[in-house]
């Protein structure tokens, strides 16, 4: 029988929803399986514990990935409600924190021609000064705000990979003027 590698205990139980490829150790608490996969299951706990939705987790992490930077809010929308993805982040007020968001401005510019819709990047003062990142949607009556919500939604993933590509490229660290 396996062992929990956390306390060695033998009470592992299958976690519901992961197809059986995590479990989970009934002493200790500690996740053991598929690599991916309890990756997947500790970023949605995280996601929840924040009160963020795990849709937009992943972008979440890739902002946060940059040293000083952080969401302060995080909002994946909702389909239903026809409310629009949004994020709002922090950074320094330094030099170095004005230079990470024009990275990150960078990053979605060149993320562009894989985006459904173009994102941008705005100053909003809430007790500090925070960054808003959300989609910009053209005027047009035709189109379903529902459906409009979804598309934003799969935007959250493009930029998450987008930004995590971009974060190794020389052009990233590369020394601003
Ligand atoms: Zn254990």
């Amino acid at each position: 029988m396996a062992a929990c590698e956390e306390c060695g205990g033998h009470d592992l139980r299958r976690l519901p929803g992961t197809g059986g490829a995590v479990f989970e150790c009934g002493l200790c608490g500690a996740l053991s399986g598929d690599d991916a996969a309890v990756s997947r299951v500790r970023d949605a706990r995280e996601a929840a514990a924040r009160g963020m939705d795990s849709a937009l987790y992943e972008l979440v992490k890739a902002l946060e990935g940059i040293r000083g930077v952080r969401v302060v809010r995080a909002d994946g929308g909702s389909a239903t409600d026809g409310a629009l993805p949004v994020v709002f982040v922090a950074v320094p007020h330094t030099a170095e924190g004005i230079s990470d968001l024009e990275r990150i401005a960078q990053s979605i510019v060149l993320a562009r021609p894989r985006l459904q819709f173009p994102w941008m990047l705005e100053v909003d003062v809430q007790q500090r000064l925070l960054f808003l990142l959300s989609p910009r949607l053209p005027a047009d009556g035709q189109r379903s705000r529902a459906d409009d919500v979804k598309r934003a939604q799969q935007d959250l993933v493009t930029l998450a990979h987008a930004l995590r590509r971009d974060r190794s490229l020389a052009w990233w660290s590369a020394p601003r003027r």
